[in-house]
């Protein structure tokens, strides 16, 4: 009881919020600038998570990569790689066969479609992975709900958000890492200095995190007040069954299954054990967001070694996104259907490829697969504007997707620290053998 306070207070939060939220909502209607006011706890908790992320991911990468001599973080980072690439695949495999198999867009025709298609080629989007990475403010939905077509928008009007580049981020802080590493006792210097920086920064961890459960309060009870269409939800049933049918599949079986297949171990605890993790990114819908919870469960938890995650974590809450491609490639289809286009094997096989290409260039922020999309779609063929029709149900699907990104990162940690097991013991050895001739 004791050791989970933190873990009861945040799912009695959750359900405080959704009940504030519906009391709110029934007796009074407040006006937008009131309802800024009233998420305002909500917003300083996002607002204190994002400010730990920079401090955070390079404290830990830089110290994670300087640590391990190169050959073994090739090694790790190889085995983290092929991970993530398995994993992701596997689950657009399942979103595909899901969503071809209960047709949610064919019984859905009264959407119709906002039938457009922009001038975009799939060489420029997959560019953009690279060039925009977490600085597209998706939250500019407006632009979608205007028709407007995203990726032409933001390059010709530069809108960026104040988003930062966390791929970029992570790029630097690994070659600066190994930089450092290969610079001996003058490197021990810049090491110490991060490592002093990465406990600092989880000790600020730890008292965001005290002040959880209202933030997560304020940011339920808020959003239940914001959403205008509620009816959405029932005329959209069968598509949102489909994704939520495939995010559990995956992440209550593949994940786990995967896990047990290397480890040996109940996947179930690990769930548990990173139950805080979950929730917040249920909660916030950032994987990015989440991270500094995500070290926490895993490291203190899960008790996964730090060379591993301080490495590893990062890497994966920018690229491993399993839940945002099963999604993209459910949505993909589900927008074919109800534009009666059909899909050849060529269209199944680009939309399984872009998807995955999707979900890696996608941010670990709110609603960033949404935007990411737009590959997809144009990759077949199919108008970008289509995205309009499934945004208004993006809140929802979008943090049980980021739930899933999270886990899977955390099952991809374990995964990667047991196959590393031999290097990380023969580390030990060597700095033991170090210690005790200086
Ligand atoms: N919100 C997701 C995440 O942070 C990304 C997405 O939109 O799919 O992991």
């Amino acid at each position: 009881m004791k050791k989970n306070w933190l873990l009861i207070a945040t799912v009695i939060a959750v359900v405080l919020g959704i009940g504030l939220g519906l009391l709110v909502r029934e007796y009074t209607s407040l006006s937008h600038l009131e309802r800024q006011y009233f998420g305002f706890p909500g917003e300083i908790l996002m607002r204190m998570l994002k400010m730990i992320i920079l401090p955070l991911i390079m404290s830990s990468m830089i110290t994670g990569i300087a640590a391990l001599d190169s050959e073994v973080s090739g090694k790790i980072g190889l085995r983290a790689v092929v991970y993530y690439f398995t994993t992701t695949i596997f689950a657009v495999i399942l979103g595909i066969i899901l969503v071809v198999s209960i047709k949610p867009g064919v019984s859905h025709k009264h959407f119709g479609s906002t039938g457009t298609t922009p001038n975009v080629t799939t060489v420029d989007t997959i560019l953009d992975l690279i060039r925009y990475h977490g600085n597209r403010d998706p939250l500019k939905m407006h632009q979608l709900e205007c028709g407007n077509n995203v990726t032409k928008e933001y390059k010709i009007t530069g809108s960026y958000s104040e988003g930062m580049n966390v791929l970029g981020l992570i790029v630097f802080c690994a070659v600066f890492g190994l930089v450092i590493g290969k610079m001996g006792a003058r490197g021990r210097i810049l090491l110490d200095f991060f490592d002093a920086l990465n406990e600092a920064t989880m000790r600020l961890v730890q008292i965001i995190m005290c002040y959880m459960p209202v933030g997560i309060l304020f940011l339920i009870a808020a959003k239940i007040i914001e959403v205008e269409d509620w009816a959405i939800f029932g005329k959209m049933g069968l598509y949102m069954a489909t994704v939520l049918t495939g995010l559990a599949i995956h992440g209550l079986l593949i994940l786990p299954l995967i896990y047990f297949v290397f480890v040996r171990k109940n996947p179930f605890t690990l769930m548990l054990q990173m139950a805080q993790a979950l929730v917040t990114a249920l909660m916030i819908s950032s994987s990015s967001a989440t991270l500094p919870v995500t070290f926490r469960c895993a490291e203190e938890n899960v008790g996964i070694d730090k060379r591993i995650t301080r490495f590893v974590l990062p890497v994966g809450a920018t690229i491993n996104m399993d839940g945002t491609a099963l999604y993209e490639a459910v949505a993909t289809i589900f927008i074919a259907q109800l534009n009666d286009y059909n899909l050849d094997v060529g269209h199944i096989l680009t939309i399984s490829i872009t998807a995955t290409l999707a979900s890696i260039g996608a941010a670990g922020i709110p609603n960033a697969g949404l935007v990411t999309m737009v590959m997809v779609l144009t990759a077949v063929g199919l108008p970008a504007n289509d995205v309009t029709l499934i945004v208004a149900v993006d809140w929802l699907l979008d943090r049980c997707r980021t739930m899933i990104n999270v886990l899977g990162d955390a099952y991809g940690a374990a995964v990667v620290e047991k196959l590393s097991k031999r290097e990380l013991e023969r580390m030990d050895v060597a700095s033991d053998v170090d210690m005790a001739n200086p």
